[in-house]
């Protein structure tokens, strides 16, 4: 599979914004700064399809991109920024579980971790959430370019313990910036 089309189609504040034509969507979420909108132009080979984050968690907009004319790749507000209050972390908890609880059209939900950190308890709640609401996780450990092979290995292990992924469950190391796992990420979308 091949991506040859990427077209910005909304910035949804309210769930009557959301596409109604029921092609099939694929998420994308992760803590802020986890490389997503990277990834996301990475995947599309465009190189500002989505904004790259200047300040991290600004966003609480469900961004729609239509992509091959056949399915929309949907970039979440990024979450877990530190800086914030609890009353904003609690906005973007509804903006995403609004948009997960019954969307139809949903399959996948792509969950970015930096592949040098241990999932937070964000990131294990955001796993289970998935789980929970029968969609597929597909777990990409990002920035995979930034340590060595060997660590790499170790944190892949620790990333799988901390989400309680099962053996079958696969984790795709990925770089934006060396294009390291993309094909198979996409071969993983589109399975
Ligand atoms: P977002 O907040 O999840 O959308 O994250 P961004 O895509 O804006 O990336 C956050 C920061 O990490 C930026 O400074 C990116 O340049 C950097 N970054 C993202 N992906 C990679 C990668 O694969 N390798 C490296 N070395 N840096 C990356």
């Amino acid at each position: 599979m091949e991506i040859k089309k990427a077209e910005f189609i909304i910035s949804a504040v309210k769930k009557e914004q959301y596409p109604q034509n029921k092609l099939a969507e694929v998420a994308f979420v992760g803590r802020s700064n986890a490389g997503k909108s990277s990834l996301i132009n990475t995947l599309t080979n465009r190189r500002k399809l989505a904004k790259t984050s200047g300040t991290p968690g600004k966003t609480r907009l469900v961004n729609f991109f239509l992509i091959n004319d056949d399915m929309y790749f949907v970039d979440l507000p990024g979450y877990g920024y530190a800086k914030v209050s609890k009353k904003e972390k609690e906005s973007w908890v509804k903006v995403i579980e609004t948009y997960l609880v019954d969307r139809e059209p949903l399959e996948k939900v792509v969950l970015l971790v930096d592949c040098r950190h241990k999932p937070t308890e964000d990131d294990v709640m955001m796993y289970n959430w998935i789980k929970h609401y029968n969609y597929k996780p597909i777990v990409v450990a990002t920035k995979a370019d930034k340590i060595s092979n060997n660590e790499l290995f170790k944190n892949l292990k620790v990333i799988r313990e901390t989400l309680g992924m099962s053996k079958e469950e696969q984790i795709i190391k990925f770089s934006s910036l060396k294009k390291v796992g993309v094909q198979e990420l996409i071969n993983a979308i589109y399975e």
